[in-house]
This record gives C-alpha cells, structure tokens and sequence, in this order.
C-alpha cells in the first residue's frame, strides 16, 4: 500500500489557512519550551535542584538529566544513595543541555507545517516526549523526502529509523486529517478509506485503541468492498461490536478474497468449495483456537450479507463442526499445578523479573484478574474498611462496558500495591496519577494505562529465560489468564462455594445485578479469609493453598471430593493421587492444615496430649512422653497462630462492602 492510497480525498495542502492556526509564540527560529511542558521539556532530572530535562537514563523509577546520568555511571553507588548526595555539577551556559527546535526552513510551508506540529505537541496532541535530537530527525525527514509538504513525502522510501525517530507518521496523518478539514471535507462511511475519526465514538472504554484506519482499498471486488463497509458499520453501530473487532472481520474478507484463484466478481463466485478449500488451507497454518476465530467471522459476515439481500449462495458456509476446530486436548491444562507454582512463585525466579513487573505477577497471582483488567486498575484503589484491605478496579470484559468490582485481598497484596503506588508517584512527581500501571514509555503525563500485551510478553520472557518446567518436564507454556484459572481451581480445591468464587471473579451474567448485593457481602470477605487464613503444624499461615491437581480431569473431579473430606482436626493437604505415609499422625505431617473452624477440637486434642505424656512420664515410658510432647509442641503452634489471625479486627456485621464502591 502506497502512502497515497491513504489519503482520504486529493484536498491539497494550503500553508496559508494552515499558518492561521499557529499562535504568535510559535512563528519564531528557535523555540525554547517552558520547564513545565511536559511534552516538549520533560519530567525533571531527579537530583534536587536539577530542574534539566531528565530522559537521559531511567533507574527504576528515576530520571536524570545527560550530565547527572554521566556522574552516575561513574559512580559506583546505588541510585539512592547518589540522590541522596549528588555531585556537585559546574553551572554552564544557561541553555547548555536544554530542548530547543528549531524553526527555520527555506520553504515556507515546510516552515508553517514544522511550527503548526511544534505547537501540536506542546499542547498534548501526541502522547511523547520531544526532544531536540527527537525533532532533528523530523526535520531531517523533510529534507531526506525533498518535498514542501510532509504529506507529499513517501515515508516508504525513507530510512524506517529516522521516519520513526522523528514519528513523521504519525505527524503526516495528522497533517492529512488537518488539511482535510480546512478544505471543508467530511469523512464518511461512504468513503473507501475511514479514518479512526469516523469510528471512534464506537470503541468503549478499557478497550484496545481502535486502529488507526480502516482501509477498504484492500477489497478488490466492488460489491463485496461495499457489503464490508456496510456490514462492518452496521454491526458497529446495531450490534455495538467494538471497532476492532469490526475489523477483524474485514481482514478475514481481505484473506478470503486475496487466497481465492479466481477474482471474485459476483456474489455467487463465493461458493462452499471455496469456503471448504479456505478450512483446509488454515488448518495447517493456524492455531485451531485463532482458526476456529477467523471462521467465525467469515460465517458471520456471510450471514450478514445474505439478510442484507447480497446473492451468496446459501450452501456458502460453515457448519458447526467445522468451526469447532479447537483441539482443547492438546492444549496444557489452563491451571498451573503445585510444583509449576512453586517455581513461578520461587524467590530465586521472581527476582529475575525486574521490580516493576513482579508486581504487575503477584496482582495478577493474587487476583486472578485479566491483564486488561489489571493495566486499567485506578490508582487510588485500595479502601480500607474495618481493617481489612479491598481492591477496587474495572471488569473490563463485559458487554455493556468495564464495570467496578471490589474484592477482598490480603494485607500482603496491599503493601505491593504501596509499592508500585509510589513508583508510579516519583515517575511522574507532579502529575495526578490516574492508573497504578501505566505505560512507561511515550507516556510524557502518565495518563495512557500501559499496554496488556507489554506485561504479558515481559511475563512470558521471564518464564522462558528460567527455564521453567512444567509438570511433563517440557517447556513451562506460560499465559497470565494461566493464573486466573489456577487461583479459580485453588480456591474450589479449598472448599469456597462455587458462587463465591464466581462473584470474586465478576463472572457477568443479566442477573448479576440482582446478585449485588449479596456479591460484595461479608460472606465473601470470611470465606476468603478462611481460605487464606489455613495453618500448618509450624503455626505457619498458609497464603494460598495447594491445589495438587494432576491434568487429569478424573483425578480433578476426585481431587474436589476429597478436599471436602476433612479430618476430625483439619484438613489433608496431600494430592489424591498420593498415599498416606503417617496414617492417624497428622500433626507430625507437613500436609496437615487447619483453621479457625477446629480450635475446640485442637484445644480438647492438647489436653488429652497433655495428659497422654504425664502418665506415660509417671510409668517412666520416655518414648511416649517424646511423641505426645511434640504434639502438645505443635498444637501450641497452632493454637498460637490461631490466637494472632483472631486479634485482626473483626469484621462488623453492619458494615456493607457496597459502600466501597463510591470511596
Ligand atoms: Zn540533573
């Protein structure tokens, strides 16, 4: 596709009503911007006093500015400590090391557009941060394009580097959209070519960024070309599909036409030989799971042109077996089991993952939300009520839009979420922070969330660079939605009822709403607390149960049973498929859990243990006194730790968690 196959209509550029648009403080040679612009400045180097540009070098969440970053490097300190001390630096020209562009071109609409995009992104048009070196290579795509006009410039032939360097793209859509409208050209759905513009208003919020363009040049056949603008707009609006969505049906056309011998002149040239040559061609390319997706919106968009009167033969489509490709037996199971935990959660492991994105795993390993989920939690987003923490954030994959949840999380999770709280606070120190994860990059006021893709590939590499093994011995196939099902199975494992783990995940349904307010009760909060709160013969709290599942979906069903065995005095903690190695001596296993539920009993069990070794101490059998004194030993643990959970604050009966929601 060639840069002029973009160009919504041939308006031409007219510097004059352009040059109308640039204030009076931007029609100069050299600009030098004010030190609170985010955009053409910076956030500030981190030395105290440096008010210099700080995107020199990022130390976890510090900038500093090119001379601050030279003395760093050569220090050999940690970045708190030479913050804590910096070095004095001899005061230079006034100018020395600051942004400045310049302005000056031989062309006078090379100079109207370079002030018009200057003033553009000084007032936050573009989410970056410019720089002099930054607007070099911009300028340098003019002169490298040899044209006026960026928009006449084919960036195609320019050195990919420097044309994004100097993100001339970006700057020439805009530079078309504007020209467009001072020519007085609307965009319509009419138009072969949309711009997001057109379609923005169909995007719901949380959601990805509607792509930039919709480009339907790429459909050679003028009829199916005008059902694909007709339907994509259709199902936009009626359906309230989201734009991109819209447009991954309208790429499996493009596929579709493109992978077809023959031109597709007529509706009836789409025929199910065709349909059935198109399966067969996919099924060795695509994933079944991406293939049974793509066919999906093929049918539908069949479908669609049938009823809105395109003569597609009836036959031409798929059937409901041919859609179920998806091979779900050869996927791993969705749940990491016991040992694949203990290694993603290892200490050794985690501190591989660089700080921020270790937090980004244990929210998501803690919660089990989606990434999408987690890169739009507000930033102020924990409430405490009643001592207990709460987390706030956004169901985000609901058909009506991202709608507020609040669940219940421990006290730990709550200090990661501290952490990364005041990251994101000295990373953009005078901004209001919006998000507690947002984009690290191009994110000159901290307002963009970050990128759910960005945590999952970093997630991804992190598994792949240790070396993880999962429980085949084969390669670990790590996905963070992973997660959300393995805290799924741990938390049914321990006996939650299936509606609460149900409401903890927000699983949508049209009753939910009349499930509300029995969704955030205090049930919710004890049964998680249970849940959280089991001991073991150590008296240590156990955070998270094991799930001890094997693949297996027998042994799974089992597995469920068994848990709901209980002992006498707690609970086995052993898989189903092990044996027993103490029978009737739980207290000397490392199995064993219990919890707040079985305190009389334990109580009466220490007693009795008391009294076992002062009779046996009174018959002078030693090995008997030995055996019923660690029992006491390891009851006392436990009863001690029981007392330590009991002294949390309790939870007050008349306290309703749906308050939370407008904290
Ligand atoms: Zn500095």
């Amino acid at each position: 596709m060639t840069g002029a196959a973009l160009r919504l209509v041939d308006s031409e550029p007219q510097p004059r009503a352009l040059a109308e648009l640039v204030r009076p403080v931007f029609c100069v040679d050299v600009y030098l911007p004010p030190r609170d612009n985010a955009y053409l400045y910076g956030q500030h180097c981190a030395v105290d006093g440096c008010d210099r540009p700080g995107n020199d070098l990022i130390v976890d969440s510090r900038r500093l500015c090119q001379r601050h970053s030279y003395r760093f490097k050569r220090a050999t300190v940690t970045i708190d400590a030479f913050l804590a001390d910096p070095p004095a630096i001899a005061p230079r020209g006034p100018l020395t090391g600051l942004p400045r562009y310049d302005l000056t071109a031989v062309d006078q609409t090379t100079r109207t557009e370079l002030r018009f995009l200057l003033q553009a992104m000084h007032d936050g048009h573009f989410a970056l941060t410019f720089n002099s070196k930054r607007w070099n290579a911009l300028r340098q795509v003019y002169a490298d394009g040899a044209a006026a006009s960026l928009v006449d410039v084919d960036l195609a032939t320019l050195s990919p580097g420097r044309v994004a360097t100097g993100s001339a793209k970006r700057f020439q859509r805009f530079l078309r959209d504007t020209y467009d409208a001072l020519a007085g050209v609307v965009v319509s759905r009419h138009d072969d070519v949309w711009p997001r513009s057109l379609y923005e208003c169909f995007a719901k919020p949380m959601q990805q960024r509607p792509p930039a363009t919709m480009d339907f040049t790429r459909i050679a056949a003028p009829w199916l070309r005008a059902a694909a603008k007709e339907i994509a707009w259709h199902r936009m609006g009626v359906e309230g599909i989201s734009p991109t969505s819209a447009w991954d049906m309208v790429k499996e056309v493009i596929r579709l036409e493109r992978f077809s011998s023959t031109p597709l002149r007529a509706p009836s040239d789409i025929t199910r030989g065709l349909l059935l040559d198109w399966l067969a061609h996919n099924r060795t390319a695509a994933a079944p799971h991406t293939l049974s997706q793509s066919l999906s919106r093929l049918r539908l968009f069949l479908e669609h042109a049938r009823v809105n009167g395109v003569a597609i033969p009836a036959d031409a489509t798929y059937l409901p077996g041919e859609l179920a490709v998806r091979a779900a037996l050869d996927r791993p199971p969705k749940y990491f089991d016991d040992r694949e935990l203990a290694q993603l959660d290892n200490p050794d492991n985690q501190a591989a993952l660089d700080p921020w994105n270790r937090r980004a795993y244990q929210v998501l390993r803690h919660t089990g939300m989606r990434t999408r989920s987690l890169v739009h939690i507000p930033f102020d987003c924990v409430t405490v009520k009643a001592g207990a923490p709460y987390l706030r954030f956004f169901n985000t994959k609901r058909r009506g839009g991202p709608k507020e949840h609040t669940i219940p999380v421990s006290p730990e999770l709550a200090d990661v979420i501290a952490e990364q709280q005041d990251w994101v606070r000295s990373f953009w120190p005078v901004e209001q922070p919006t998000w507690l994860f947002p984009a690290r990059n191009a994110n000159p006021k901290g307002q963009r969330p970050a990128h759910g893709n960005s945590i999952y590939n970093a997630l991804v590499k992190w598994v792949r660079s240790c070396g993880l093994e999962a429980g085949d011995g084969q390669e670990l196939h790590f996905w963070p939605h992973r997660l959300r099902h393995t805290l799924g199975t741990e938390m049914l494992n321990s006996g939650v009822p299936q509606n609460v783990v149900q409401d903890y995940f927000g699983h949508a349904s049209p009753e939910m709403t009349a499930h509300y307010a029995k969704l955030l009760d205090q049930t919710l909060r004890r049964e998680f607390d249970a849940f959280r709160q089991r001991v073991n013969r150590h008296g240590d709290v156990l955070d998270v149960m094991p799930s001890g599942v094997s693949p297996d979906a027998v042994a799974l069903k089992e597995r469920i049973g068994r848990a709901k065995q209980t002992l006498p005095n707690g609970y086995c903690g052993i898989p189903i498929q092990s044996k027993c190695p103490h029978p009737n001596a739980c207290l000397s296993c490392d199995a064993f859990q219990t919890g707040e539920p079985f305190r009389p009993i334990l109580a009466e069990q220490r007693a009795r243990a008391q009294e076992h070794a002062d009779a046996a101490a009174t018959a002078g059998m030693d090995r008997l006194v030995e055996i019923n004194l660690a029992d006491v030993a390891a009851l006392d643990r436990i009863l001690d730790r029981l007392d330590d959970l009991a002294a949390r604050p309790p939870i007050d009966d008349a306290f309703d968690v749906r308050e939370l929601g407008a904290a």
